[in-house]
């Protein structure tokens, strides 16, 4: 990074940093809070400057139609470095209705107020922790605050590739060293669904058993990040 920079921010800190500099553990405590209100400002500044989703006046709806520009929107996001406030171009359609912000589209952005990197790091530990435990390791990691509806909703968005599902659960089977096309196939079952799910106290409607899945499968297949280049949120 830029020396001059450094050697502000050094100045800009330099009380604070005095008073923990005989404890590392707490000077890395307070260059975590510091980075963090810092990039919370830059990534604040960064998103007032872009056009947010502008592409004119209108656009072509899906319909065929003429989506128009009607304003910019404010939209809270909860991102890694905590809440910013995005404003996007809002278009709609008088055809058929539809309503759309291109910005959020192309972000990834879903219909939940949070952003891709949060969303993925919850779905992530969603995989194996109750949405609970998911909540208070975010909290104890990020320093960030999800609740575990918030992360319960977050999963039920996840819609992978399903036509490739099926083909998805073989790989995993094969992967695991299972025989697939006979019995064998429960063990694999056994892995993939019942450590997650059969957790104690847990109860799953069949929606939410086949979120969790739509993490887990990619997740044991080591296509995770496949996942999450096709924007599941915002899908
Ligand atoms: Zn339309």
């Amino acid at each position: 990074m830029d020396t001059k920079i450094l050697e502000l921010l050094e100045e800009y800190f330099d009380e604070e940093f005095v008073l923990v500099q005989h404890d590392v553990a707490a000077l890395e405590q307070l260059v975590k809070e510091k980075m963090q209100l810092l990039g919370q400002g830059l990534f604040q500044r960064a998103v007032n400057r872009q056009p947010n989703g502008y592409k004119g006046s209108s656009i072509t709806c899906k319909c065929g139609g003429l989506m128009r520009f009607v304003r910019h929107r404010c939209r809270d996001i909860h991102t890694l470095f905590g809440w910013i406030n995005v404003k996007r171009a809002y278009y709609h359609c008088p055809d058929c209705g539809r309503r759309l912000f291109p910005y959020d589209v192309a972000g990834g952005l879903g219909s939940e107020q949070i952003s891709p990197q949060p969303a993925k790091a919850c779905c992530l530990l969603a995989v194996d922790d109750s949405f609970e435990q998911t909540s208070r390791k975010i909290d104890k990691v990020f320093g960030q605050k999800v609740s575990a509806n918030t992360i319960e909703r977050l999963s039920n968005l996840i819609r992978h590739i399903s036509s490739n599902e099926e083909q998805m659960r073989y790989d995993v089977f094969r992967e695991k060293g299972y025989d697939i096309g006979s019995g064998a196939v429960g063990g694999a079952c056994k892995y993939v669904v019942g450590k997650r799910l059969k957790q104690s106290g847990m109860i799953w409607t069949r929606r939410g058993s086949s979120s969790i899945l739509a993490l887990r499968i990619p997740w044991l297949n080591k296509k995770w990040d496949q996942l999450w280049e096709n924007k599941p949120l915002a899908a």
